[in-house]
């Protein structure tokens, strides 16, 4: 087969001790996840179905990345969130066997530009502009299953230039990784390759040119990105 155009490589993230890499392929992000940032966002931590958006498999950006301050936003926001990464597909998954599809975890960001977002929540429109744009999926190395277990509790923190801004723990979840998986495979068909960020805790906040921010995930890893100057 040739293609017409010439075509960009396929999108991979590292697996943890291997040689081996994951393919990306969709990315789903599960929106408020967590109470206290349920809260912060304006909204009732009430347990109302999850909801979901996307961003592009080429959004990617590994670990120990310096990237430049997006366009378009003079609010980026950093989301800390735990990765979780589809090693087998399937739809109408039911909970006690969705983690049965997973192939392991890693430690993610879901930037947003939150005044992009905030002006199509304002205007009744898609949030895209706002949570899927050029790099705004950054993403360490996977840790399969077989060396980390499924982690349901242990800390998720971030700081920014060595300050803690957001802090959380797993297990304050809203709907867990396996209720997650369930529900999303309900709406569509998960396939292999798929990853799923699985929501923030409280403390999202700015960030700015030269920033560096540093995730953590207990049992899962750490992240590290910066914006240069
Ligand atoms: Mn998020």
């Amino acid at each position: 087969m040739e293609y017409a155009i010439e075509f960009g490589p396929q999108v991979v993230l590292p697996v943890a001790e291997s040689s081996k890499l994951f393919p990306v392929g969709r990315i789903y992000c599960v929106g408020r996840n967590y109470a206290e940032h349920a809260r912060e966002m304006g909204h009732d931590p009430e347990r109302e179905p999850p909801f979901f958006f996307m961003k592009p498999a080429d959004a990617i950006v590994p670990s120990g990345a310096t990237i430049a301050y997006p366009t378009g936003t003079k609010d980026l926001h950093h989301e800390i969130e735990m990765v979780v990464a589809i090693g087998k597909g399937g739809a109408n998954i039911a909970p006690d066997r969705a983690l049965e599809h997973v192939f392991g975890y890693g430690v993610g960001l879901d930037m947003t530009r939150r005044d992009v977002q905030g002006e199509a929540k304002k205007m009744g429109r898609p949030w895209e502009m706002g949570k899927a744009f050029d790099q705004s999926a950054p993403c360490s190395a996977l840790k399969p299953v077989a060396m980390i277990g499924h982690p349901a509790k242990g800390a998720i923190w971030l700081k920014v230039n060595g300050k803690t801004t957001q802090r959380g723990d797993l297990s304050e979840l809203i709907w867990n990784i396996p209720e997650t998986i369930a529900y999303l495979s309900k709406l569509i068909t998960l396939r292999a390759g798929d990853l799923i960020y699985s929501g923030t805790p409280a403390g999202v906040g700015p960030v700015n040119r030269g920033d560096r921010l540093e995730g953590h995930v207990d049992g899962v890893g750490d992240l590290s990105l910066t914006y240069a100057n």
